[in-house]
């Protein structure tokens, strides 16, 4: 999936919605799923595709807006497209478990 180039240290801002796009932990329903935050790893967009990040930055139809042709983690409209993104995510998330209390 998502290319980290070798320089990535130089590249990579220290940055919290960055670092769990590039390692999936955090935001991603196939993550909290199995820590047992959520019921379902399944993506908004379908029952029978689990919520990973590949799915969700690379293929997910909801997530298509100004996601660039190609992820290059070096380019900032890669970056900018990865943390927006996660922060829609979490946005997503939190309108769920507000919506169970
Ligand atoms: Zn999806």
């Amino acid at each position: 999936m998502l290319s980290v180039p070798k320089e990535s240290n130089e590249v990579l801002p220290q940055n919290f919605f960055m670092a769990q796009a590039v390692t999936g932990k955090g935001c991603f329903d196939s993550y909290l799923a199995k820590i047992g935050r959520r019921e379902t790893a399944s993506c908004r967009c379908s029952r029978n595709i689990d919520e990973t990040p590949q799915h969700v930055l690379e293929e997910c139809p909801l997530y298509a807006k100004d996601r660039p042709a190609q992820l290059n983690i070096a380019e900032s409209s890669t970056r900018n497209y990865l943390i927006n993104t996660v922060k829609t995510l979490w946005k997503l998330e939190r309108e769920d478990r507000r919506r169970h209390e």
